[in-house]
């Protein structure tokens, strides 16, 4: 590639919600460009990741190939707080080079090859750059108009020439991946999931990573009355999942115990939501113990009986942490569609012997008084035995 116009390959990342942070957006910058390069570590390519006016741009080593550049960009597309991740060319400032580079651009597209109309969309962010955009656009549109006999359709085009002058170079490039949008894993702090093998609490968990937060997650079992199923399912989900924050633990309670003093505490009806309080219980004594300071669900309002919202409300009662629900407003439909689309849904499905299945009351309460609650946990001793749940827990590094 030598003869090349392009110059070097790099990736442009487009920053997502920071820009509109205030005072303390560098904090945020530091922490997704940290999240960046310890994304990268894994890619196994040695690369620079630069701070420029609004965007981050990732140079590779002399030499490297497209296929390092693609892989570079697959990698960050995983990384919340990205909108779009361009596979570029960086370009000396300097309008022929630009031109250059724009025509090869153009010229290599499988839209110019099918003769499809096009745009070139030009920013200066630097202004003392000598052509202004709408100058820049005309002078490279041309020449792709000319060299290829391409149509300019500047409303709906096939194939755009994106040119962007920044302080110390050009960035040329068309089409990109959009990114995960939202902001960096760990600008919001530590929390922790209870994930089920379900189609939810995976959703969950991406939900809240996309909002800032590096979460551990907490799986229940009901061992020693159901076999390894459940974990093995938690853990490819956990598997599933490091790839937006990276770190990922899994912890494990054997439940099954537990489980089985509830169901002989009588009040059949109350078992699943006083089941539910002592998860919840025990996940607040865990997070106490890693300094998580929020929990997450996959409750979604009226989902099954355990979610309506007196239901709801007694699970709130039982800690004092909140319980984050970011699914709370969602449909099945809608979760399920996300959770194709991030790669969980058919871990989900896989069978399993969920320790939920060991308590199926044949009428389950929809509003549960949290003073009969308080009674089930008084005779459980529910205080004593989350914390000897929790002392139970086994971890899972990935
Ligand atoms: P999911 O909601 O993940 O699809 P599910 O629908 O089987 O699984 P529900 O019975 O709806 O689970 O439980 C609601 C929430 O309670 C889950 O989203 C999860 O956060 C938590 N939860 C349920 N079972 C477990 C478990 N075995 N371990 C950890 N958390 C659990
Ligand atoms: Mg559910």
């Amino acid at each position: 590639m030598t003869m090349s116009a392009l110059g070097e390959p790099c990736v442009l990342l487009k920053l997502g919600e920071i820009v509109l942070k205030g005072k303390n957006r560098e904090l945020f910058e530091r922490r997704l460009i940290a999240n960046i390069k310890d994304a990268l570590q894994t890619v196994g390519v040695q690369v620079d990741v630069r701070k420029r006016h609004g965007v981050i741009a990732i140079f590779l080593p002399e030499g490297a190939s497209p296929e390092q550049a693609e892989a570079v960009a697959q990698r960050v597309a995983d990384v919340p707080g990205l909108v779009w991740i361009h596979r570029a060319w960086r370009v000396a400032k300097d309008p022929d080079a630009v031109l250059k580079a724009g025509l090869e651009l153009a010229g290599e597209s499988e839209e110019a090859k099918r003769g499809a109309p096009f745009a070139v969309r030009s920013r200066r962010r630097d202004k003392r750059f000598p052509l202004r955009s709408n100058e820049l656009d005309r002078l490279v549109g041309g020449a792709i108009n000319d060299e290829y006999g391409l149509p300019v359709d500047l409303k709906n085009p096939a194939l755009t020439v994106h040119i962007e002058v920044d302080r110390d170079e050009v960035f040329v490039f068309t089409g990109g991946i959009p990114g995960q949008g939202g902001l960096p894993v760990g600008s919001s702090g530590r929390a922790l999931v209870l994930m089920s093998g379900g189609i939810d609490s995976p959703v969950a968990a991406y939900r809240m990573m996309r909002r800032g937060l590096h979460v551990d997650f907490l799986h229940f079992s009901g061992i020693p009355f159901t076999t390894s199923e459940s974990i093995y399912k938690a853990y490819a989900l956990v598997r599933k999942l490091d790839r937006f924050q990276g770190r990922s633990r899994l912890w494990v309670v054997p439940f099954g115990k537990a489980q089985q003093s509830i169901r002989t505490s009588g009040q059949d009806r109350l078992a699943v939501i006083a089941q539910r309080r002592l998860m919840l219980k025990t996940a607040e004594e865990v997070a106490h113990r890693i300094r998580a300071a929020a929990l997450i669900t996959g409750d979604a309002l009226g989902q099954v009986s355990s979610q309506t919202l007196a239901n709801i409300t007694a699970q709130d009662n039982a800690v004092e942490l909140p319980i984050l629900r970011p699914l709370v407003g969602w449909d099945k439909t809608e979760i399920m569609a996300e959770a194709r689309r991030i790669g969980t849904l058919e871990i989900s499905e896989l069978p399993d012997e969920d320790c939920c299945s060991l308590l199926a009351p044949k009428r389950a309460e929809t509003r549960a008084k949290i003073e009969d609650l308080k009674q089930i946990e008084k005779r459980l001793d529910a205080e004593e035995l989350c914390v000897q749940l929790a002392d139970s827990i086994q971890e899972y590094t990935l």
